[in-house]
């Protein structure tokens, strides 16, 4: 099942999400997991947090090299965690689902070792660089309440949220019928 994904500036994005223990893992969370997986092809994207769709719990799912006829492998991870970050990268125009219309650079790390579990309560470990580094450090933000407009100049940031907010307005006079609008 395709879930809602929260848009900016929807409060429930800056929420923490909670540590998920062994005994979580149920029908429903696996539930949870595929229907992250779906809704992630169907934006289409190459990483979701469960604070996306209004969970507040440390669950991501990842596919970095998905495509429409080829071979689709989420990674579905609870409770990924950054034991080693490393130096310095630029991810370019990077973009956000809960972020509408808007990219760009952010400074990051360059590689990370992350440790997780997997549904069946195994500990994994990953080393990443570029892309996949990229992904789990804009991942592992969303279940801190992070966005990645956090880390870009204010003025940028700024700039993004005064466009948002017009955007919004606008859309919300369309649906109001003229001459209810207050103010
Ligand atoms: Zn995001």
């Amino acid at each position: 099942m395709i879930r809602e994904v929260l848009q900016f500036p929807d409060a429930r994005l800056r929420q923490k999400a909670a540590a998920v223990e062994r005994h979580e893992i149920d029908d429903a969370l696996r539930a949870l997991a595929d229907d992250m997986a779906e809704t992630m092809y169907d934006e289409p994207g190459i990483g979701l947090a469960a604070t996306q769709v209004g969970v507040a719990k440390r669950l991501i799912v990842m596919d970095l090299d998905w495509s429409e006829d080829g071979e689709r492998n989420p990674r579905i991870l609870l409770n990924p965690e950054i034991r080693v970050a490393e130096g310095k990268a630029v991810s370019e125009q990077e973009g956000c689902l809960s972020v509408p219309d808007f990219k760009s650079d952010v400074e990051r790390h360059a590689r990370v070792v992350v440790r997780a579990r997997t549904l069946d309560w195994e500990e994994v470990e990953f080393e990443a660089t570029e892309l996949e580094s990229f992904c789990f450090q804009h991942e592992i933000d969303h279940l801190d309440g992070i966005l990645f407009i956090d880390h870009i100049s204010k003025l940028k940031r700024e700039l993004y949220v005064r466009r948002r907010k017009k955007q919004l307005r606008r859309d919300q006079e369309e649906r109001e019928p003229a001459g209810h609008a207050d103010g």
